[in-house]
């Protein structure tokens, strides 16, 4: 134990599981090309992510070895299926452990997990992952971990583990700044300067991620009270999860989480704190950003249009399995023109245009089916634009209408940037109108960064899988009336602030 070497475990093993979807999320999904990955292959995944981070600092010190454990990396049915299976969850975690014991010993271990994993037979996926590593790795060493702000979090996980570090921001600008935090606490804590002390706080707020933009108050202010806490005392870091509604997971919501350096009474004032903060707030919280029925949306973009605001982003948040066609559907309803659709999914359509090319007159039924959320398929006529191999899925962009586009992809896509478009081989400025699957991460791209006059914000009008009106949701493993808006409950926190 006294060798002058520190030696780290790296493991990584994340999904925002949707439970409510229909397809499991199974071994399969979790191999690919590239993963699972080990060794210098997981460390240098995520290069502008937590792992990057952390890697990056850690490499910074002397005398720090990193051990990448085999693990898989993100699903490629991104976050478009449900609940991870329990095959899938022993069999990753099981050579994960076994690859610990076989290496070890281990001075720390860094887990690079997400918080919104689902698995089914395991209730809290990520805190049961930090239990079966302490159970390898002892007592003296420490066990770091980074989350996404969308984690579903409890006491559980610090039981097990004794850092957490959350990303603040939604569009998650600070995942590599946490991750860099991480390494930082994990090296000291090893070294016997930071004794990580915490509190736990859940805030019975349950709230869609749409709304949980931290662009605008109270979300902002929300961020910006976290980092005021974390600059007026050093050592201090002070975790936001914002919780994800749509895993059926006992620990839903949202939930506040503080580490300091040996004091647990500063840790659980300021848990406190920021817990009753987001609480007073809960109404302002649950109303920040506009959603329109998807009739209306179109009707706005045209508006938008014609008053020369373009470009527009029409966002369909709700979109879960990536099959939707409700906001396809209206955009041809409405008569839009020079936009661009991106993406429906249509696995069996991708599937069955493998010997597609450009020029190639095209004329199908694309999405929808795959839950009632999905609507129905629509027909498109047209010809085919571009055939794109990305990531080992093909995607077909098909012109139709007048100067519109549709783009078809396997699974749910999230796009986030114009780039992305751009790599599709497609020219983003000749389009007024821009339909994508996106909550707020979209925003980086096309918000943050300047790109859209106006953007837009829709859902269906029926409450549907993914809309805000959660009630729709057919939870098992959660009370909805525990929690703001859907019921009243009790709030009080144990110190005095
Ligand atoms: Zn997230």
């Amino acid at each position: 134990m006294a060798s002058s070497v520190i030696r780290i475990a790296v493991l990584h093993f994340q999904h925002e599981t949707v439970t409510f979807l229909r397809n499991d999320t199974t071994i399969d999904d979790f191999v690919y090309p590239g993963s699972p990955a080990r060794g210098e292959a997981l460390l240098a995944s995520g290069p502008k992510s937590y792992m990057g981070g952390f890697v990056q600092v850690a490499r910074e010190y002397d005398g720090v070895e990193l051990v990448g454990i085999e693990s898989p990396l993100w699903p490629k049915t991104g976050s478009g299926s449900g609940w991870v299976t329990q095959e899938a969850y022993e069999t990753f975690v099981g050579r994960m452990i076994a690859q610990l014991k076989a290496e070890g010993p281990f001075d720390g271990v860094y887990l690079c997990v997400h918080g919104a994993m689902a698995a089914r037979g395991v209730p809290r996926p990520e805190a049961e992952l930090a239990r079966r590593v302490r159970e390898v790795v002892g007592r003296r060493a420490f066990i770091a971990a980074t989350f996404d702000p969308h984690g579903n979090e409890d006491e559980e996980f610090l039981r097990y583990a004794d850092l957490a570090f959350c990303g603040k921001y939604f569009p998650h600008y600070d995942s590599h700044l946490q991750g860099e935090r991480a390494a930082r606490a994990l090296i000291r804590a090893i070294r016997g300067t930071y004794r990580p002390a915490h509190a736990t706080v859940k805030v019975p707020i349950i709230s869609a991620t749409v709304v949980q933009w931290t662009g605008a108050s109270p979300w902002m202010d929300l961020v910006q009270r976290a980092l005021t806490w974390e600059a007026r005392e050093p050592d201090a870091y002070v975790n936001v999860y914002f919780g994800f509604p749509w895993s059926d997971v006992p620990d839903v919501g949202m939930t506040m989480q503080v580490i300091t350096n040996g004091d647990a009474d500063l840790a659980r004032r300021i848990a406190d704190d920021m817990a009753l903060f987001a609480w007073r707030r809960r109404e302002a919280l649950l109303h920040s950003t506009r959603v329109h029925a998807i009739p209306d949306g179109v009707a706005l973009a045209k508006q938008a249009v014609a008053a020369g605001e373009t470009p527009v982003v029409l966002a369909d948040h709700s979109d879960r399995s990536g099959y939707a066609t409700w906001l396809l559907h209206e955009i041809i309803a409405q008569g839009l023109s020079k936009t661009l659709i991106a993406t429906v999914a249509d696995a069996a359509a991708t599937g069955a245009l493998g010997d597609a090319k450009a020029g190639d007159a095209f004329d199908m039924e694309i999405g929808g089916l795959a839950d009632e959320s999905a609507g129905d398929p629509v027909p498109i006529a047209g010809t085919v634009l571009h055939v794109i191999q990305r990531h080992g899925q093909l995607w077909i962009a098909v012109g139709f209408g007048i100067g519109n586009v549709l783009v078809i992809s396997p699974y749910l896509v999230q796009i986030m940037e114009p780039s992305t478009l751009t790599e599709l081989g497609l020219d983003v400025s000749e389009f007024q109108v821009i339909a994508i699957k996106s909550r707020v991460h979209f925003r980086r791209g096309f918000d943050d960064s300047g790109f859209a006059r106006t953007i837009l914000l829709v859902e269906p009008t029926e409450p549907f899988l993914g809309t805000v009106r959660l009630d729709a949701l057919a939870y098992r493993n959660v009370e909805l009336s525990d929690f703001y808006p859907y019921g009243n409950p009790e709030f009080t926190v144990r110190s005095r602030v």
